[in-house]
């Protein structure tokens, strides 16, 4: 029998999936051919998944902490025990005593679900803002009025596409086809980044600007093309809102400034302005990793800004793109009221704020699909807040490291063992995952795990309609564009018919009806919170690494065992004295850690790297290098604004 579903997984693409299923257990995976975007190809991670699926590790009854192991229970007395922690707490303290921590482990619709059940318990201190992409989300929304992107089918029909900050070889795989497309017809690819890409591959030329500088380079690139007199006055008269202001910004990013904070030789900069501005139609696709800076939204608006400077918004082919949300016409599924008792920490800066509340406040944390003593800034001074919290329940797959640190852990289905529904934040399918088979062991969807939460509560919101049920009516909006629970039972994904190209009519639901660009005020560069210094010469930043993500597939070997590497440029390397593939020290403010040195001549001079997500027990743990700072908007984590130095190993 072959079940179609999609994947769950943080990741651009939403790829359409077939599961061949025999004797109640899935015995192949593949690419659907029929996923008019994805067309029948994962990744390895993906294309692998039935080692995950059944692992021997995989968790698969509810354990209860017992020292320093664990032991098995019933799924009884483990919800009975979460029960009775969550109301004793909100008896000591009130429902805010409780810490919400929920991420994107899977990009299931349903799991906001869990909001209900939150509303109805009276509140929580919930883990808010993003380690990922939330500036970036409120930047776009600031200047558009809403988030909207470009359909992948139009992607070939750009000039020029510059994927500023965006690695699609590695991160948004179906994007490749269609930039390969773009070229075949004669398009020029630009890489801005400041780390090696694999997406080089795909770029006539790379633009690398210091981690952080975007914003500045934006402005500067805006400067050369407006002084030069290759804007579009015409699209400025039409569309932008704020034109003074923003000039007068730009204006003071002459080259030599731009270049000093940038790093990006001048004649670099005139080249990506000239080329920029003048072959069009030109789009820019953003990744999320320049807004992980104090002054990401900042970043991101002053690449709306370019965009809308040179007439590229509205039109085919152009656009600046991030994340798309144009599908998500659905019928929310979290608490609607107003909660009675609610606090914000923000997950960017986990430990500060969950201390800021007071010694002791928080008596107990529910965490589901999402590893935050792994993925979260840091995870050294985390650890230590979290082993204050009385009662640590953790919905997990794996014993992670937050599951390692729990009290009680209960085991997830995985998409497999679940029916869900699932939006892209690239293209505009809206999919069904059905279940293929049922639950491994007792493992539960976490929908279950919450409503046997609740029922004991005596809270009954999440009962009296089953998955399928609740995907129904999150659909109900679709209908009057055609799609509803029958019909994605029937094709697997329906595509939302979301214009191909946002704005073309010129109408912003902005305040003013126009691009935002000046007002109510111009972007800005923000330094990074920290940056390097004769002590700590180098940035730290972190990328993803093909065969994991973010944390997930780890414990799968994603990458070679033994040290993690780290990526330095063989010049910076011989300054220091460190020879390649020797043990060396990277250090910051807040830890060091160990890595195997290895060389790599794409890299800036000033810059060190290494992938994320590893884990603790794997050498890994790269985030307690990192302190929890936050962005300019969005609550978004500044994870990216690291200076750190590197040594020999053995000098301490
Ligand atoms: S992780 Fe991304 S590329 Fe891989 S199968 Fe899932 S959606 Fe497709």
């Amino acid at each position: 029998m072959i079940v179609r579903t999609a994947c769950p997984h943080d990741c651009f693409d939403c790829c359409g999936i077939e599961a061949e299923v025999k004797d109640g257990a899935v015995v192949a995976l593949k690419g659907s051919q029929s996923h008019p975007v994805t067309r029948g190809f994962l990744c390895g991670k993906v294309q692998g998944y039935l080692r995950r699926q059944y692992s021997k590790d995989r968790l698969l009854y509810p354990l209860r902490r017992e020292g320093s192991s664990f032991r098995r229970i019933g799924w009884e007395e483990a919800l009975d025990e979460v029960a009775c922690g969550l109301e004793r707490a909100r008896a000591l303290k009130g429902p805010s005593s409780v810490l919400s921590y929920s991420d994107a482990g899977s990009m299931g619709y349903l799991k906001s679900l869990e909001g209900r059940f939150w509303g109805e318990f009276g509140g929580a201190t919930f883990a808010s803002g993003s380690l990922c992409s939330a500036a970036g989300l409120e930047a776009m929304a600031a200047d558009y009025g809403r988030i909207g992107q470009h359909d992948p089918e139009d992607i070939p029909n750009s000039r020029l596409i510059a994927l500023w900050g965006r690695n699609p070889m590695v991160t948004n795989i179906h994007m490749v086809p269609y930039i390969r497309k773009a070229k075949e017809r004669g398009a020029k690819v630009v890489l801005v980044n400041p780390m090696p890409s694999e997406s080089e591959a795909l770029a006539d030329y790379a633009v690398k600007p210091r981690p952080g500088s975007d914003a500045a380079l934006a402005l500067g690139l805006a400067r050369e093309i407006i002084a030069s007199d290759m804007h579009d006055g015409g699209y400025i008269g039409r569309h932008v809102e704020g034109y003074a202001s923003y000039l007068e910004e730009a204006m003071s990013w002459t080259l030599g400034r731009t270049s000093d904070v940038t790093g990006v030789p001048v004649e670099d900069i005139r080249m990506f302005a000239r080329d920029y501005a003048l072959v069009k139609p030109a789009s820019i696709w953003l990744g999320f990793g320049l807004q992980r800076h104090a002054g990401g939204g900042n970043a991101v608006r002053a690449v709306n800004a370019l965009g809308a400077i040179t007439g590229n918004i509205g039109r085919p082919g152009g656009g600046v793109n991030y994340s798309n949300r144009s599908s998500r016409v659905l019928n929310p599924l979290g608490y609607e009221g107003r909660m009675k008792d609610v606090k914000l920490v923000w997950k960017g800066r986990l430990a500060d704020d969950i201390r800021a509340l007071g010694d002791g406040f928080i008596e107990m944390a529910v965490i589901a699909r999402s590893n935050p003593m792994l993925q979260c800034p840091d995870t050294e001074d985390l650890e230590r807040v979290f082993e204050k919290i009385p009662l640590k329940v953790v919905f997990e797959h794996f014993m992670t490291d937050t599951a390692k640190a729990a009290d009680i852990v209960l085991p997830a289905a995985t998409f497999l063992e679940e029916d869900e529904l699932y939006c892209s934040y690239f293209h505009n399918y809206v999919s069904l995952g059905r279940k293929a088979v049922e639950p491994l062991g007792e493992a539960r969807p976490d929908i279950e795990i919450m409503k046997g939460m609740a029922e004991r509560l005596g809270i009954g919101c999440l009962s009296g309609r089953t998955a399928l049920e609740w995907i129904r009516y999150a659909l109900e909006p679709m209908e009057a564009y055609g799609i509803t629970l029958d019909r994605l039972m029937d094709e697997g994904w329906v595509r939302f018919p979301a214009p191909m190209v946002p704005w073309q009519d010129g109408k912003f639901p902005t305040a003013s009806g126009r691009i935002m660009v000046g007002s109510p005020a111009p972007p800005k560069y923000i330094p990074p919170h920290e940056l390097p210094d004769k002590e700590y010469p180098f940035y730290l930043i972190t990328g993803a690494l093909r065969d994991r993500l973010h944390s997930q597939y780890d414990n799968l070997g994603a990458d070679p065992a033994g040290l993690q590497a780290v990526y330095v440029h063989p010049e910076a390397a011989r300054r220091l004295g460190l020879k390649e593939l020797s043990v060396v020290e990277v250090y910051t403010k807040h830890a060091a850690m160990r890595f195997l040195m290895v060389f790599d001549d794409r890299m800036r001079q000033d810059v060190i790297y290494a992938h994320h997500g590893r884990w603790k027990d794997r050498n890994g743990g790269i985030n307690r290098l990192i302190k929890g700072y936050l962005a300019d908007m969005g609550g978004q984590g500044a994870l990216y604004d690291c200076a750190a130095g590197i040594r020999p190993s053995e000098v301490r």
